[in-house]
């Protein structure tokens, strides 16, 4: 009888607390600044491109071989627009196969790749949930957008930065840096 009461009460008092679930998927939780979500790739709005130069080394070091990327000339970079010589041009994730690491984002030195919001990309056929270069940027816009992103390395990644700071070098400091590129180049 008491054992009876007892479980009551703890009813009773649950009753008026406010629920900590939610009715997914009419319902949804706050997603938390910190979340991992699929990855996603990042545009560099003062050259309108992406940050990705395509030097695959994400796709080298992702643990489930799920990315693929193509690069190609940047057009830009012979009409002086952008620093990048190499750029994205098509680039793939199999989301399915994506664990979420994160380790995509640790080796990229462009900061072209985040670890977005997006993680609900459920689909009826096995092909919906490879992501091409038109979705990992969209995706990517939405992360910059909802998160407030900025670049880690403006200086060397953003395009009207890199190209600024070029303009700006002094004659002798872009004859010093070709020359120990050429000197490294013959070693
Ligand atoms: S996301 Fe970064 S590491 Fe991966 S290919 Fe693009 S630039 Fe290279
Ligand atoms: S998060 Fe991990 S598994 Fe997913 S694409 Fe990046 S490296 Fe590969």
């Amino acid at each position: 009888m008491i054992s009876s009461m007892r479980g009551l009460l703890t009813t009773l008092r649950w009753l008026f607390k406010r629920p900590v679930t939610a009715h997914y998927p009419v319902e949804h939780l706050k997603i938390q600044a910190r979340y991992m979500g699929f990855p996603a790739l990042l545009t560099d709005n003062t050259a309108e491109e992406p940050f990705c130069t395509g030097c695959m080394v994400c796709v080298r070091e992702c643990p489930t071989q799920c990315m693929k990327a193509v690069m190609y000339d940047n057009p830009k970079h012979a009409e002086g627009r952008s620093h990048r010589r190499k750029i994205i041009q098509e680039f793939e994730i199999n989301l399915n196969r994506c664990i979420l690491c994160g380790i995509c984002v640790d080796v990229c030195s462009f900061d072209a790749i985040e670890m977005s919001y997006e993680h609900e990309l459920a689909s009826f056929v096995r092909a919906g949930a490879r992501a091409n270069l038109e979705t990992l940027l969209s995706q990517g816009r939405k992360y910059m957008e909802s998160s407030g992103w900025v670049p880690a390395n403006p200086e060397k990644n953003v395009a009207a930065v890199a190209l600024d700071k070029k303009s700006t070098a002094s004659p002798v400091t872009l004859l010093k840096s070709s020359t120990e590129k050429s000197t490294e180049a013959s070693e």
